[in-house]
């Protein structure tokens, strides 16, 4: 799944290379991503995209007084090309959802908003206010624009464990499973640590290495032109997703948990004091 560095990527190619154009064209090849009916897709048409923001893992285009919101979910990607085709998309064919002519259509650029797989989540909003989209609303604060004594009283008195912390958007926003995993084995913390039971050192390291992965990953990301790859390409994780591969700070087999349809990583020596995480905690720990 995108999280904030892919998205923060795909938006600075936009301010780059989007605002300044008029929206030429709006093509919906899958009706089911569009979360909003009023205005209509249509109403874009005309607009010049006057600004790009990212909210948590949402990316925003904004048009002269409409919005284009879209939240890419697990499998969804944002795809600049400097030749749109002229040709409209058939529903319901292939990955593409969503096409935004930027130039005239066949010789303009534009952008395909694109989901693979079966399981659909990708999802847009056409507002004229993004607060009125309750997903954006009820954000935390976001993870790269925190201080770190907002990020302390973020933390303050929290009971549940630091893996769901992280990935709660509520709290705070942009991180999801993959970059909280890389987090935490940075700030060498156990993924079921209670901040309120951790010393101030702690949240210390833990704000440190929020900070690097982040910064370094939107680095990385923004420097392989996110925007120009077919999906997200991640590079440089050290725990997430490499399951049973050597930690490269101490060479301990790293463990997963798994859980449903997911899974997470850590590394037990340099997290969790050598001792691997019990699966059957996980009923309670992410739910
Ligand atoms: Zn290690």
């Amino acid at each position: 799944m995108p999280e904030l560095p892919e998205v923060e990527a795909l938006a600075h190619h936009l301010r780059e290379h989007a605002v300044g154009r008029r929206v030429q064209r709006v093509d919906v090849a899958s009706l089911s991503v569009l979360k909003t009916a009023s205005p209509p897709w249509t109403a874009l048409h005309g607009r010049e995209v006057t600004a790009v923001a990212r909210h948590g893992k949402y990316l925003d285009v904004a048009a002269e007084g409409l919005h284009l919101v879209t939240h890419l979910a697990r499998a969804g990607w944002l795809r600049w090309a400097d030749t749109m085709s002229a040709t409209p998309p058939k529903p319901g064919k292939g990955p593409l959802a969503l096409r935004v002519h930027l130039g005239p259509p066949g010789q303009g650029p534009g952008f395909d908003l694109t989901e693979a797989g079966t399981k659909k989540g990708l999802a847009v909003w056409i507002v004229e206010d993004p607060d009125t989209i309750e997903q954006i609303a009820t954000l935390g604060p976001d993870a790269l624009s925190l201080t770190r004594d907002e990020f302390g009283a973020v933390l303050t008195g929290r009971t549940e464990r630091l893996k769901n912390l992280l990935t709660s958007q509520r709290v705070l926003a942009g991180i999801g499973n993959a970059y909280s995993d890389e987090i935490m084995h940075v700030a060498r913390l156990s993924p079921y640590a209670t901040p309120a039971r951790l010393p101030e050192e702690s949240i210390d390291q833990l704000y440190d290495a929020m900070r690097t992965v982040l910064t370094d990953a939107v680095t990385r990301s923004v420097g392989q032109d996110a925007a120009r790859l077919k999906g997200e390409k991640r590079s440089g994780l050290r725990v997430h997703a490499r399951t049973g591969l050597p930690c490269p700070i101490c060479a301990d087999t790293i463990r997963e948990v798994s859980f449903a349809d997911k899974a997470f990583q850590y590394c037990p020596t340099c997290q969790t004091n050598g001792k691997p995480l019990a699966d059957r905690r996980l009923s309670r720990l992410l739910k």
